[in-house]
């Protein structure tokens, strides 16, 4: 915010500064740019925050400030609507100076742009630069709404900088009309909002707004405090026109508390700086406050060389502002000097502009200085008169500033119950929101507990699964013989062991049936010994297509197969031995080798009880098969032995 507005109570109040308009308002301008930034909006962001940040920098000229604000429209990004009204507020602050009617209408344009563009900043902007123009104008009843219009926009939009600009200038435009008891809430709301969004020197600045307002509402105590809080951070900055204004505060305060040597010290420590500085208007005004503590002192004849020193140097620079006071301290100091007939005329001057400016406490003063002359004049009456008008303003003042800080106490209080009930409301949300984090985050845990359990399910499954088709592959590998897909050896005298036992428990008949290949090593010799193998995998293939399901099959040797035929007799296993010999012959290996055909010899035998294992049964069916090879081969014969 520019620190004409956040400092307005006392830039309009006490400041001499208030006379150099806005070269006074620029003195917090840094005069520094920053470091280039990356992009143009970026570039232009920091220029802007730059110049709208409050500091301590020389005061620029007119042309500077305008060159500044060319600086910033050339930074301005073509088309970005949102950045070209920051750049309009700025420039409705600073381009109009000594121009309110211009200013106005130019405020106005900006609000009706903010508004079209649905931006809550630039309509607050414009609002506070609307209640500068009127202040300008002297409108002064208009001003307040305006503070009204941007604080609610600030509201909306959440922001809390504009929001402190906006309590800031409110409390300014309170406890310049007197209301304390609303000016120093809202500058210490707004003093709050600026410590608390990083804003150190708005803060700090304000201090000496609110000691301001404390000591106009009579409550010198706190005055002091804040006065003396502000005077650490502003001769810590040096931060001249706020060092300043904050011991001439200091200077009024100690008169106030009849502290009169604390006061001429810190005038004089005033004057220093003034001096140093050369500020000719502040050099004045330190004059015409320094005449009070010496007319305390009785030194009339100091008092008045100081006042007229103060009014030459107003004169000079054509300052009319403080022509009561001067003739208010005049009068007192020819009073002192016994020419009362010259301090009533004093008086009537400054009678007038004081009655206009509606300032109390000096017209309170007025009165009873003159109400001294009259009565040394002999003019009783009159000087009754102005004694009575006197206590008048003073019960006036006194319980005007008693309802205040009555006022002041009971929106403390109500302030200071919101705050406990926000507290309270704060902490039982807190807990709320705690207590439903922790179940959340239980809830978290614990489907995280449950995802990693599934997911551990699923990798335990997938490898016992694995595990079985292993054990599944690794049974198949050692009992199935890899060329023909039928058990192996072992596998088959395993099962054939088993077959003869279910048979004997059952009393079932069992059949087995050897087959041999005949001439095979002439397929192996003619064709090569792969297609041999081809020969022997389709042959085992139809085989076993051509046994019912529960028959047995399993190759024995290189070229002899074994089959058991379970709960089968002899003359059942007949049919089935032709049908094996029929499909063998039957197989087409036209494909291996044209006109390539093969036979089987088959040796049957059938289980007897006297037989010990599957060896005598075999040892049969081997003979028998011996038999048919002999007998010519391609044929079925039955071992009886
Ligand atoms: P027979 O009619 O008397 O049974 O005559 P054969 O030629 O079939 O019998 P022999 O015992 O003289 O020969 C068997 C042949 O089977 C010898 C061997 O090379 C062949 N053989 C054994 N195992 C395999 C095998 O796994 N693959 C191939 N291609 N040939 C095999
Ligand atoms: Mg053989
Ligand atoms: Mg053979």
């Amino acid at each position: 915010m520019h620190p004409s507005r956040a400092r307005l109570p006392w830039l309009l109040a006490v400041l001499p500064c208030l006379q150099l308009g806005f070269a006074c308002a620029f003195a917090a301008i840094p005069a520094q740019a920053p470091a280039a930034a990356s992009s143009p909006g970026a570039a232009f962001d920091a220029k802007y925050m730059e110049l709208r940040g409050t500091g301590l920098s020389t005061q620029p000229s007119p042309a500077q400030v305008m060159a500044r604000l060319d600086e910033l429209a050339r930074l301005r990004p073509a088309g970005d609507s949102v950045r070209d009204l920051r750049y309009r507020a700025i420039y409705c602050d600073w381009a109009f100076d000594e121009n309110p009617g211009a200013q106005l209408a130019w405020a106005d344009d900006g609000l009706a742009r903010s508004r079209a563009a649905h931006d809550g900043e630039g309509e607050a902007n414009f609002h506070y630069c609307r209640a500068a123009a009127l202040e300008t104008t002297g409108a002064q009843d208009q001003i307040l709404p305006e503070y009204e219009a941007g604080i609610a926009a600030a509201r909306r939009i959440g922001d809390d900088r504009l929001l402190a600009d906006g309590l800031s200038l409110r409390g300014g435009l309170h406890s310049l009309l007197g209301d304390q008891a609303r000016a120093i809430p809202d500058l210490v709301a707004a003093q709050h909002l600026y410590r608390r969004g990083g804003f150190k020197a708005d803060a700090e600045a304000l201090l000496l707004d609110i000691a301001i307002s404390y000591r106009r509402m009579g409550d010198n105590a706190k005055a002091r405090d804040y006065l003396q809080q502000n005077e650490i951070y502003a001769s810590a900055l040096g931060d001249y026109d706020q060092l300043v204004a904050n011991l001439l505060q200091q200077g009024y305060l100690a008169e106030d508390e009849d502290r009169i040597d604390d006061a001429l010290a810190l005038y004089r420590r005033t004057m220093v700086l003034a001096r140093e500085r050369g500020n000719d208007y502040d050099i004045a005004s330190v004059q015409l406050a320094m005449a009070w503590p010496w007319i305390l002192r009785k030194d009339y004849a100091r008092a008045l060389a100081l006042v007229d020193a103060a009014r030459a140097g107003f004169d000079a620079l054509g300052d009319r502002t403080n022509d009561d006071m001067l003739a208010l301290r005049r009068g007192q100091a020819h009073a002192g000097l016994g020419r009362h007939v010259l301090s009533l005329s004093e008086y009537a001057l400054a009678a007038t502009a004081l009655e206009r400016s509606d300032n109390r406490r000096y017209l309170a003063l007025l009165h009873r200085a003159r109400a001294r002359s009259e009565q040394a004049l002999g003019r009783d009456a009159q000087a009754f008169a102005d004694l009575e008008r006197y206590i008048d303003i003073r019960e006036s003042i006194t319980s005007a500033e008693r309802s205040q800080q009555a006022q002041m106490l009971r929106y403390q209080f109500d302030n200071d119950r919101e705050l406990l009930e926000n507290e309270r409301v704060a902490r039982e949300q807190g807990l709320r929101d705690r207590q439903l984090q922790a179940l959340l985050q239980a809830r978290r845990w614990q489907w995280t507990a449950i995802a990693l359990a599934c997911v551990l399910l699923l990798l335990l499954g997938a490898l016992v699964v694995r595990q079985l088709v292993r054990m599944r592959r690794l049974h198949e590998i050692a009992t199935t013989d890899p060329l023909t897909g039928v058990a192996n050896r072992r596998s088959i005298e395993h099962l054939g062991a088993k077959a003869i036992a279910g048979a004997r428990a059952a009393g079932q008949p069992l059949c087995a049936l050897i087959l041999d290949l005949d001439h095979f090593k002439s397929v192996n010799d003619t064709h090569g010994h792969p297609c041999g193998d081809k020969v022997l995998a389709r042959m085992a293939h139809a085989c076993r297509d051509a046994l019912r399901h529960f028959d047995l099959l399993g190759r024995t040797g290189g070229e002899e197969f074994l089959v058991l035929l379970p709960d089968t007799r002899m003359d059942q296993a007949w049919p089935i031995a032709r049908r094996l010999c029929a499909t063998v012959a039957a197989i087409d290996f036209d494909d291996l080798a044209h006109g390539l055909r093969i036979t089987v010899s088959i040796g049957m035998a059938e289980l007897r009880s006297a037989d010990a294992s599957l060896h005598d049964l075999v040892a049969r069916a081997d003979a028998a098969l011996y038999q048919a090879k002999g007998n010519g081969r391609n044929r079925i014969e039955v071992g009886d032995a």
